[in-house]
């Protein structure tokens, strides 16, 4: 079936050595040469709300998905002008409880990043970038009790949606990576979103499950060639 890559990137700013989550950081130079490979090769980029006509195979065409989990301020102030500058769209998910906050939850690594607050992501919203939910807490889901499946997974949407009347959001994705069968199963049954992604490294294709998709794992080592060889080859 039909490639369908999905880009994951977490912070889009220069990092120095010493962070203990480097591996998240992509330089905005890099950023901008990644989106460069990609448009060269005629690729378009885009938010997960527009990529699922393609992920559902009604849709085909060149094209690749953008995700920035967690909401940082950094993609707003860095990623943002080059998504502009390229004319392509995103998602980013959003921790409910966060917004405006740092991120709590790698508190054990002293490492506070801030995140977007509503007057950040109103910007990002009216660039014509698109919010996914990344639950409340960023909790991971793995061995969550059932019973905290609705604060978690449904009440972070509504929150948001409350902040941006007039605005739906269809696209979920799960913290640390972390599902499980019943996880999924709930949210199918809640129709609440469209899609959900992982932490699973892979090019996602049409006709994949769209609550388990697969995404590349955008780092800062992937020049022209690595980008091209991950993203458009698939090769891992
Ligand atoms: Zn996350």
């Amino acid at each position: 079936m039909k490639k369908v890559p999905i880009l994951m990137y977490h912070h889009v700013s220069s990092v120095s050595e010493a962070t203990p989550l480097k591996s998240l950081f992509v330089s905005p130079r890099v950023f901008d040469l990644q989106m460069k490979v990609l448009s060269f090769f005629g690729y378009q980029g885009k938010s997960m709300r527009e990529l699922l006509p393609y992920l559902d195979g009604k849709k085909e065409g060149k094209v690749f998905g953008i995700t920035f989990d967690d909401g940082y301020k950094d993609v707003l102030e860095n990623a943002l002008p080059i998504l502009n500058k390229y004319g392509f769209s995103s998602t980013c998910y959003v921790v409910s409880d966060e917004v405006g906050n740092y991120n709590r939850w790698d508190e054990g690594y002293k490492d506070r990043h801030n995140l977007m607050d509503i007057p950040d992501l109103n910007t990002w919203l009216n660039s014509g970038q698109d919010i996914g939910v990344h639950t409340a807490t960023h909790v991971s889901l793995l061995n969550l009790q059932e019973s905290r499946y609705t604060e978690e997974i449904l009440n972070p949407k509504t929150k948001l949606e409350n902040f941006f009347p007039g605005r739906q959001f269809q696209d979920f994705c799960y913290p640390y990576g972390d599902f499980t069968l019943n996880v999924v199963n709930f949210i199918e049954q809640s129709r609440a979103y469209k899609t959900a992604t992982t932490t699973v490294r892979g090019v996602a294709k049409a006709g994949d499950n769209a609550l388990l998709l697969s995404r590349v794992f955008m780092k800062n080592n992937m020049g022209f060639v690595k980008t091209f060889l991950k993203v458009i080859l698939g090769i891992k």
